[in-house]
């Protein structure tokens, strides 16, 4: 997928998803804080504009909306610092992480990866890239998830357990970095069941609204 900041188009490369970075969300799923940030990856093929109808896959009954905050990578690097990460984000914006929680749950279970119930097809909604400036404060940027127009979840980035520039740095020392890479930096607390009809809208005051509907 092209990605549009205004004055500059990126190709989406690899999705990284950051999996239990809200203290009060891992509460929700149970089990214990991770002492690093938890990792796992989606293809790009997931990707969907907004606008578009989500179809709901058929290998599980319990499809899950996680309302992210998602970071641009518009500039390589490897081993980056906390205090440059800034300046390797193009732009930010706000996502869905589809889960399948029954398959999820499974997958836990058996001890086995999680591909099947997080990186299907479909799998990880993207808004529009709003184009990152130093002004825009990455450790306050409030959003919220409703569905069919009821809030599920609010959130804040001052929340995370691991903040954009620590995740930025963490990445880095295990890969490369580059641009266009996409950073889904988890979700808040309130993650809920979708059902056929359902809309769904992102929205933060600082990143704009965007809105899916499920087939
Ligand atoms: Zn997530």
């Amino acid at each position: 997928m092209r990605l549009d900041l205004g004055s500059r188009i990126i190709t989406a490369q690899r999705i990284f998803c950051i999996g239990k970075n809200y203290a009060e969300h891992v509460k929700e799923l149970g089990g214990p804080a991770p002492g690093r940030p938890m990792v796992f990856m989606k293809p790009a093929t997931s990707l969907v504009p907004p606008g578009e109808t989500i179809p709901i896959p058929a290998h599980g009954s319990h499809l899950h909306h996680e309302a992210e905050v998602v970071v641009l990578i518009g500039q390589s690097g490897k081993n980056i610092s906390e205090s440059a990460a800034p300046a390797h984000i193009a732009g930010l914006t706000l996502g869905l992480d589809l889960t399948l929680r029954d398959v999820q749950s499974d997958l836990k279970k058996k001890g086995w990866p999680w591909e099947i119930s997080k990186a299907f097809d479909h799998s990880a909604p993207l808004g529009t890239l709003t184009a990152f400036e130093e002004s825009l404060p990455l450790n306050n940027i409030s959003f919220e998830c409703r569905v069919n127009g009821t809030v599920r979840q609010t959130g804040n980035t001052g929340e995370m357990m691991f903040s954009i520039p620590d995740l930025i740095n963490y990445l880095s020392g295990i890969w490369e970095l580059k641009e266009g890479d996409l950073i889904y930096t988890g979700t808040p607390a309130g993650v809920g069941p979708l059902k056929s009809g359902d809309r769904v809208t992102l929205h933060s005051d600082r990143l704009g609204m965007f809105e899916w509907t499920l087939a």
